[in-house]
C-alpha cells in the first residue's frame, strides 16, 4: 500500500461519506429502482486499464445510491436498526489499515486480548453473571451475526449431549422455542442435522403478548421424553424480531436446567437497552442460560457486522469447532496458555481478519461513548418510541397491536368492516403507499393472522421532528386511503 495515495484517497473517500450523510435526508429512505436496474448502468465487463478514483465515486453517486436503501437515514423505521457511528466507522478504518489476520493468538495477540477484554466490559455493562467472564470457565466472543452465534452454541449442546447418548442418537434429539423465535435457529438446526419433526416451534398468543408461557414448554419436553425422543435445546428471545416480546426467563431456564436442556438467550435486538438500569430486569434470569447473544451492530452505534455471544462453559464450544491442522500449531496454544477464537466460529480463512475488526471497533465504541452516553442513547429511541405510540393512540383510526417495551411500536389501521382479511389488505396498501413516499421506510410483521405495521426508532440520527413528519406522512396516506373506500 501506498502511504501517499492513501492520504490523498482516504481524504477524498472521508468527505464523500461525510457528505453522503449531510445530505442523507435527500434521498428517498427505501431505495425506489426496479429489480435489475444496476445491469443497464454498467458495463458488461471489468475495465483494463486503471480509472480514477473520481470516475468510481461519480458512479457510486449517480448509479449506486439510488439502489441504496438508507439505513441510516433518520426516517428509517423499518426492521430492527443497523446503526453505523463515527466511532465504529474508525475502529473500522483503523482495522481495514492495520488489516491483522487474528484466528490463533499467536497470529496477532492484541486480536484475541482485546476480544476478551472488550466482551468482558459489556458483559460486566450488562452486570451478566460473572460465569460469562473471560476470567473464569466462559468468556465472550464476537460472532458475524446473531444467526452464527445460535448456530456455533447448537453444535456445542448437540455434540455434548451426543457424548452422553452415543452418535447414533442425532434422529432423537430435539429443539425447542416459542413461534416467535427468529428463523435464525430454524436454519441452525437444518445445518446441524435436526430432524425438521423434532424442531418445536411453541405456540404463543396475544394472551402472553407473544411470549412463551413455561407450561408450554415443559408439556412439550414431558411429552418428547415420553415418546423416546431427547430434549437437548431451548431457545428463549428477549425482544422478539416481529414485536419485542419478552419470554420469561426465570421460569423457561428452571424448566431448561431441571431437564438439562442447552439455554440459550437471543437479546439480539434488545440486549443493548439492558446496559440501562431501568431496563436491566428484562434478562433477570439470564443467571440459569449457558449463552446469552446481543447484536452490537443493531442497536449499540457499532458499524455492521459485531455480534457479541457469551457461554458460560467454553469448552463445550472448542471440543465442537476444534480442528488442529500441522500448519497452525504452535507454542502458546498447545501449552494451553491462550484462547484461539478459530475455535469458538465457523469460519476459518476467510474471517480471520473479522476477529480483530470487530472488537477494535466495539473498543472504539465504548471508549469515545463511554456508558453514560450509550445509556442516553437508547433512552431518547424509547422516548421517540413512546411519543409516537402516544400519537397512534390519539388517532381513532388507528390501533396499537402489541405492548411496546422498547423502541419499536406495533400498530395498525382499524377497518369498519368486521373482516380480517379486508383489514390486513388495508395495512398492506399504506404500508406500501408511505414507503413508495421516499418519506420514511417502516416494515410489517402478522401477528394473530393480523397484518400490522411496525415502527423502530433506533437510527443514530432520528430526533422528534422525524417522528412527527412519518406520522403526518402515515395519517395522510391512511385518510386517502379510506376516503377512496368511503370508510
Ligand atoms: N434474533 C432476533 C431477535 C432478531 O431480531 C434478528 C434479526 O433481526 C436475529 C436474531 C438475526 O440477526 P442476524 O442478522 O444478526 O443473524
Amino acid at each position: 500500500m501506498d502511504a501517499e495515495q492513501l492520504r490523498e484517497y482516504g481524504h477524498q473517500m472521508v468527505d464523500f461519506i461525510a457528505d453522503y450523510y449531510k445530505n442523507i435526508e435527500s434521498f428517498p429512505v427505501r431505495s425506489q429502482v426496479q429489480p435489475g436496474y444496476l445491469r443497464e448502468l454498467l458495463p458488461d465487463s471489468a475495465p483494463v486499464r486503471p480509472e480514477s478514483l473520481q470516475d468510481v465515486l461519480d458512479d457510486i453517486q449517480s448509479k449506486i445510491l439510488p439502489g441504496v436503501t438508507h439505513w441510516q437515514s433518520p426516517e428509517f423505521f423499518a426492521y430492527f436498526p443497523s446503526n453505523s457511528s463515527v466511532a465504529g466507522f474508525l475502529g473500522e478504518m483503523l482495522s481495514a489499515g492495520i488489516n491483522m489476520v487474528g484466528f490463533s493468538w499467536i497470529t496477532s495477540p492484541a486480536a484475541t486480548e482485546l476480544e476478551m477484554i472488550v466482551l468482558d466490559w459489556l458483559a460486566k455493562a450488562l452486570k451478566l453473571p460473572d460465569q460469562f467472564l473471560s476470567t473464569g470457565q466462559g468468556g465472550g466472543v464476537i460472532q458475524g451475526t446473531a444467526s452464527e452465534a445460535v448456530l456455533v452454541v447448537l453444535l456445542a449442546a448437540r455434540d455434548q449431549v451426543l457424548r452422553r447418548v452415543g452418535k447414533d442418537a442425532t434422529g432423537r434429539l430435539v429443539v425447542y422455542c416459542s413461534d416467535q423465535t427468529h428463523s435464525a435457529l430454524q436454519k441452525a438446526c437444518k445445518i446441524a442435522g435436526i430432524y425438521p419433526e423434532n424442531f418445536r416451534l411453541l405456540k404463543t398468543d396475544s394472551s402472553t403478548d407473544y411470549a412463551l408461557s413455561p407450561e408450554s414448554l415443559s408439556e412439550a419436553i414431558s411429552r418428547d421424553i415420553a415418546s423416546g425422543l431427547i430434549p437437548f435445546f431451548f431457545c428463549a428471545t428477549v425482544g422478539t424480531t416481529s414485536s419485542t416480546a419478552v419470554d420469561p426467563l426465570t421460569e423457561l431456564g428452571k424448566i431448561s436446567n431441571s431437564n438439562g436442556l442447552w439455554f440459550h438467550i437471543d437479546a439480539a435486538y434488545a440486549g443493548s437497552a439492558c446496559i440501562c438500569p431501568e431496563f436491566r430486569h428484562y434478562i433477570h434470569g439470564v443467571e440459569g442460560a449457558n449463552s446469552f447473544n446481543m447484536n452490537a451492530h443493531k442497536w449499540f452505534l457499532t458499524n455492521f457486522d459485531c455480534s457479541a455471544l457469551w457461554v458460560k462453559d467454553r469448552s463445550a464450544l472448542v471440543q465442537s469447532l476444534s480442528t488442529n491442522p500441522e500448519f497452525l500449531k504452535n507454542k502458546a496454544s498447545q501449552d494451553n496458555k491462550v484462547v484461539d477464537y478459530k475455535d469458538w466460529q465457523i469460519p476459518l480463512g476467510r474471517r480471520f481478519s473479522y476477529v480483530a475488526r470487530r472488537s477494535l471497533k466495539l473498543w472504539m465504541v465504548l471508549r469515545l461513548y463511554g456508558l453514560e452516553n450509550l445509556q442516553a442513547y437508547i433512552r431518547n429511541h424509547i422516548e421517540l418510541a413512546r411519543k409516537f405510540e402516544e400519537l397512534v393512540n390519539l388517532d381513532s383510526r388507528f390501533e396499537v397491536a402489541a405492548p411496546r417495551r422498547f423502541s419499536l411500536v406495533c400498530f395498525r389501521l382499524v377497518s369498519a368492516r368486521n373482516d380480517v382479511e379486508h383489514a390486513n389488505q388495508l395495512n398492506r396498501e399504506l404500508l406500501e403507499a408511505v414507503n413508495s413516499t421516499g418519506n420514511l421506510f417502516i416494515s410489517h410483521t402478522v401477528l394473530s393472522d393480523k397484518y400490522v405495521l411496525r415502527f423502530a426508532v433506533g437510527a443514530p440520527l432520528t430526533e422528534e421532528r422525524h417522528v412527527l413528519e412519518a406520522w403526518k406522512t402515515l395519517q395522510e396516506k391512511a385518510a386517502l386511503l379510506l376516503s377512496e373506500l368511503k370508510e
